[in-house]
């Protein structure tokens, strides 16, 4: 498989009154063409503004100070902003949980659609509405001629979700980032957009990167898993190695958790305590005061990210004990 996004080390930091807060701390991963990858954790862990990261949608107070993000072969950290903008939107797209803040609510739904075609792909008007139809029954939305005439508030929170992911393909983006994007819908509508993007993933060869709270959603699409606790990866592996192996205590947490409905609420029953503020300073493994296995090692030293298997790593020091294998990442 070909790879299409390479993050290296990447670290996220927020400057506040109380100083640099980081909010992503030297995280790594790859997609490759083609490819799920679900990025999960509590709300809070750093999972958002990884993504953010990667679009150069940082808020104001943010900053990427480390690592790098390599996008077809090429730098993102150091692209302008107008370079940044020329990719989104083009190659690179964004959906989020509410629609309602993507789509402009004084336009209507045939203006957004026609706009970055108009914009990216020099198309005409007459050429840009008959390509909005297209994308519009692409995306499962009945009756499209009479959809580009109306306004946002005028179509349901799912029909929404489904025009969001039309302009989000509109431009054929070779990587999808998207972040909850039918946490706020009902069930049966939230299975028909995973269905619907897992499709058109396939369709266009598409690397995904898919950020939700969700197990139950990354059971759905994932190919691969990435778990993140309290700004780092603690766990990755494909989704095989995720559900029926999992090895970091906060990922067995995760799986034996029901998760709550609001993403809001931070706790997972199975896991008792709350992620770390940004700017509490923990020693060794940022997990231990949670962790039912803390070792003293464990509040001292911060474990690296040992191999579990070929696709499988854990940010965990019982990997050492347990299956005495080389440090993934010797430092
Ligand atoms: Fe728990 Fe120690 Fe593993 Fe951290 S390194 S998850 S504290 S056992
Ligand atoms: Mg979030």
């Amino acid at each position: 498989m070909e790879q299409l996004l390479q993050v290296n080390d990447l670290v996220t930091q927020f400057r506040t009154a109380e100083g640099n807060l980081s909010a992503v701390r030297g995280v790594s991963f790859s997609v490759n063409k083609g490819e799920t990858l679900c990025v999960v954790g509590e709300s809070g862990c750093g999972k958002s503004i990884t993504s953010l990261s990667i679009m150069g949608l940082l808020p104001s107070n943010g900053a990427i100070t480390g690592g790098s993000i390599l996008f077809n072969d090429e730098e993102l950290t150091t692209k302008t902003e107008d370079q940044l903008r020329r990719l989104r939107g083009n190659q690179i797209s964004m959906i989020f949980q509410e629609p309602m803040t993507a789509l402009n609510p004084v336009f209507t739904i045939g203006y957004q659609l026609r706009e970055p075609l108009m914009i990216h792909r020099n198309m005409t008007k007459n050429e840009a509405s008959r390509k909005a139809v297209e994308l519009l029954e692409e995306v499962g939305i009945p009756d499209p001629v009479k959809k580009l005439k109306q306004f946002p508030h005028e179509l349901s929170g799912g029909m929404r979700q489904r025009v969001m992911i039309a302009m989000a393909l509109a431009c054929k983006p070779s990587l999808l980032i998207a972040d909850e994007p039918t946490t706020a819908l009902d069930v049966t509508i939230q299975a028909e957009i995973l269905d619907l993007i897992d499709d058109l993933k396939r369709d266009m060869d598409m690397g995904v990167v898919f950020v939700t709270h969700d197990m139950g959603v990354v059971a759905e699409i994932a190919d691969r898993v990435m778990v993140m606790y309290a700004g780092e990866v603690v766990e990755i592996g494909n989704v095989e190695d995720i559900f029926n192996d999992p090895q970091h205590p906060y990922t067995k947490g995760l799986l034996a958790s029901v998760p709550n409905i609001d993403e809001e609420s931070k706790t997972f029953d199975a896991i008792p305590g709350t992620l770390p503020n940004l700017n509490e300073k923990i020693d060794g493994c940022r997990f231990h005061p949670r962790c039912p296995f803390a070792t003293d090692k464990c509040r001292e030293q911060s474990p690296p990210a040992f191999s579990v298997g070929e696709t499988h790593q854990s940010k965990c020091w019982l990997q050492e004990v347990n299956n005495n294998v080389e440090s993934a990442n010797p430092s």
